[in-house]
């Protein structure tokens, strides 16, 4: 019988901890379970905090990883829990390794990024893992008249995994409007990882990572985040006050 993830609440948001992430979400493949996997961390929270759509979309979604430093020191610290951060980047390589490793490859889809960006990250990673079915790849930038063609494009080749890269909120509210089409995938919100994955852009080293501070290493190559980034004093403020609240009912 299927396994449901066990849930646990940040700052109203789901978060589910289990073992192994890719080992569940290939019984979902089998299972045929469409699942929408959402990879939460801190900046998203307070995203939701202001997008009540954004907020409804996570609370409906299968999966919800956690991330981001925030989110795991949130688990750990406030609510006693033993959980790693599991970054959606990751998650993803793995998906691809354990369906690659699987008799018949699932069938890939990777949607977003910039023109010719998904498709170099396709080929790098069908050369790596040759057995991995990737069926193609659309760029996240184009005219709205394209939209059309993209979805019928999924409706026809009904891809099992569907990584969508277009950031956060478009991507997690793109999934929940069109996942009908294809109703037994599993989407996964992906962010830049195909940016990533291409040779774009490079992760932050694992030192910074292992410390909680990849996302200082991000402020760096793209300072333009700062704005973005004063989510991350801010959830842990909430954080705190929220706790606190709790403690004192
Ligand atoms: N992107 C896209 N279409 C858009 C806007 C963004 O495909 O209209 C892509 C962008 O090229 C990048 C990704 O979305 O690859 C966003 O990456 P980011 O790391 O900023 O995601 P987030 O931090 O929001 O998860």
């Amino acid at each position: 019988m299927f396994e449901l993830p066990k849930a646990f609440s940040v700052l109203g948001l789901p978060v589910h901890i289990m073992k192994n992430y890719p080992d569940w979400l290939l019984d979902c493949l089998r299972e045929e379970k469409g699942t929408h996997v959402v990879t939460l961390n801190a900046e998203m929270t307070m995203q939701a905090e202001r997008n009540p759509a954004l907020s409804k979309v996570i609370q409906n979604a299968e999966l919800v990883i956690p991330d981001g430093a925030g989110v795991v020191l949130y688990l750990q610290y406030l609510l006693g829990q033993d959980v790693q951060r599991f970054p959606g980047i990751e998650l993803a390589e793995n998906l691809l390794q354990v369906v690659s490793q699987q008799k018949k490859s699932a069938s890939i889809f990777f949607y977003g990024g910039a023109p010719g960006v998904a498709a170099k990250a396709a080929d790098l990673w069908q050369k790596q893992l040759p057995q991995l079915q990737i069926l193609g790849t659309h760029s996240g930038y184009h005219f709205p008249e394209e939209e059309q063609q993209l979805l019928q494009t999924l409706t026809q080749l009904q891809p099992q995994v569907i990584f969508v890269g277009l950031g956060v909120p478009r991507q997690e509210l793109w999934i929940a409007q069109n996942r009908h089409l294809c109703p037994h995938s599993i989407w996964v919100g992906v962010g830049g990882s195909f940016d990533i994955w291409s040779g774009t852009k490079t992760r932050a080293p694992g030192w910074l990572a292992n410390n909680n501070l990849e996302w200082l290493y991000r402020l760096y190559q793209e300072p333009w985040r700062w704005r973005r980034m004063l989510a991350l004093p801010e959830f842990a403020l909430k954080s705190l006050v929220y706790r606190w609240t709790v403690r004192c009912e």
